[in-house]
């Protein structure tokens, strides 16, 4: 399909209560490709109206959607994930359009958001509860599980496909409904899944859409509604807080998968070209604008020239085009704003005495890239050390110690996920105990898995997505007390 015809398949409305319609206020707005800075097509802009009637309509689904034999959600979740897989190649170009990540890496991410949803078709039937005798005998204790209701799925730019069913499926599985907010500057694939759910069957009204650019003033009124029972929410930590503090109002259910900053540690008895293979993926997979990115390579003071030259080399062959491009290796960053900070955060360390061996700036337009850059002799007191760099951009600091090594990658208020590269699997163990981090990629530069908990401690969120910890987000726990059947 030609790229304009790709796009005409792309509703253009807000998704509410089964229909596409125009917001209220009759506002759109332009999505825009970052590798030219063109507009590629213009949607409805939902206002706060439009989230009040999303939340009426999910609100009156929920309780015949909950009723729904978990069976037919799954099933509906199998032939979503049969549909998008029969249209990989149109949402991975729609994702290349409006993200940049090259078309191979958005391919990738069709296949890793499309197993939310069979994974989640497969956990829809495996809820369940427990029956008990209290311990004195007497009563007994019926423990069940239920939808949690209407949600505000909340979700980013970077991963447009994967962050939505990563969200949508486990909820749809528990039997909640729920209102998605994708990103402003890449809904275009929201959209398009949208529409995918609904011809796998989703009835009216359980998923509906308001793309918008106030995310504020369309979403706060909801977070503060009772009838909203959970906000789960894919971003920034900065913006994170903020929703916690509102969402503290309603005592609203919270799940929160924020921000990062990964060490990526290197032992002295590591597989260097293990280990660069690793740094390539934890490093450039989505341009760096993943939350899992490798952002500090904490490298041992022996192997640091080795490894820092054999990674320049490999850096060095990482072309940058448009992600349709067959030489694309690397994509363009989101916005002009996104690289602007990247290179603020390079010249600040290389000011603090850092210096680059491949890259260090931006790339002339159109489109917003930048050039993959590889630093060594980076200081603790470096922006980049303690900030998201959300960019391709490796840092490369040593350590003398384990001890020192631990020290330096727990130095951050983040805890998503660590790298450790070691040939010893003892070390590697006492690694993942002393690491402050939801996840550990041991000897492995990429560990998402639809089938694992994802999910960070510290301010890099609370809740797990995936695995059967992440249909639990989604549902409560109920007890019924039952008095003694054998009393009198
Ligand atoms: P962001 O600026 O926090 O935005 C995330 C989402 O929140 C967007 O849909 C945004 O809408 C919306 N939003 C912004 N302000 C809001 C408000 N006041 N009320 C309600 N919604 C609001 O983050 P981003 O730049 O899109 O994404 C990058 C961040 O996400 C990074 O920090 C990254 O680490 C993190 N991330 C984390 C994970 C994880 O699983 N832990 C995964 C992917 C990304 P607009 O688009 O309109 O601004």
């Amino acid at each position: 399909m030609t790229e304009l015809d790709l796009l005409d398949t792309v509703p253009t409305g807000l998704l509410i209560d089964g229909q596409w319609r125009p917001a209220t206020s009759g506002k759109t707005f332009d999505v825009e490709d970052p590798a030219t800075g063109r507009v590629l097509m213009s949607i409805a802009d939902a206002g706060a109206e439009d989230g009040a009637a999303a939340l009426d309509a999910a609100a009156t689904a929920q309780a015949s959607w909950a009723k729904v034999p978990a069976r037919e959600r799954g099933e509906i979740l199998r032939r979503a994930f049969d549909l998008v897989t029969a249209r990989a190649e149109d949402f991975a170009l729609l994702m290349t359009m409006e993200m940049g990540k090259p078309l191979a890496e958005a391919r990738g991410e069709v296949t890793y958001a499309a197993e939310f949803l069979r994974w989640f078709s497969e956990e829809a039937v495996r809820v369940s509860g427990r029956y008990s005798v209290s311990p004195d005998g007497k009563s007994r204790l019926l423990v069940t599980k239920k939808p949690v209701g209407p949600c505000l799925l909340i979700t980013p730019w970077n991963f447009p496909l994967a962050m939505a069913t990563r969200k949508i499926a486990p909820a749809v599985a528990a039997g909640c409904t729920m209102i998605l907010k994708p990103a402003r500057l890449t809904p275009l694939t929201s959209q398009l899944f949208a529409a995918v759910m609904l011809e796998a069957g989703l009835p009216a009204g359980v998923l509906n859409v308001i793309s918008s650019t106030s995310a504020g003033a369309t979403t706060g009124p909801l977070i503060k509604d009772s009838r909203l029972r959970k906000l789960s929410f894919t971003g920034s930590t900065e913006v994170g807080r903020r929703l916690l503090a509102d969402a503290s109002e309603t005592v609203l259910r919270t799940s929160m998968e924020l921000g990062g900053n990964a060490p990526f540690v290197v032992f002295d008895d590591a597989d260097l070209d293990a280990a660069v293979n690793g740094a390539m993926l934890a490093k450039l997979r989505n341009m760096g604008e993943a939350c899992t990115a490798a952002n500090r390579f904490i490298v041992h003071e022996s192997v640091a020239e080795e490894f820092s030259e054999k990674f320049a080399a490999r850096m060095a062959t990482m072309t940058t085009a448009r992600g349709t491009e067959e030489t694309s290796k690397v994509g363009p960053l989101i916005d002009a704003k996104s690289r602007d900070k990247v290179h603020e955060l390079v010249t600040d360390a290389v000011s603090a005495g850092a210096t680059a061996l491949v890259g260090g700036a931006p790339e002339d337009g159109p489109g917003y890239f930048y050039q993959p850059t590889l630093l060594t002799g980076v200081t603790e007191s470096a922006r980049l050390f303690s900030e998201e760099i959300f960019g391709p951009v490796a840092p490369i600091i040593t350590f003398h110690d384990e001890a020192d090594a631990v020290r330096l990658a727990n130095k951050t208020e983040y805890g998503l996920v660590a790298y450790v590269y070691t040939r010893d699997l003892n070390r590697g163990i006492r690694m993942g105990e002393q690491l402050e981090t939801g996840m550990l990629g041991l000897n492995a530069g990429v560990i998402s898995n639809a089938a694992a908990p994802f999910g960070g401690i510290k301010q890099s969120g609370l809740g797990r997505e995936g695995g059967s910890e992440g249909i639990e987000e989604y549902l409560y726990t109920q007890y019924i007390g039952i008095a003694d059947p054998y009393a009198s």
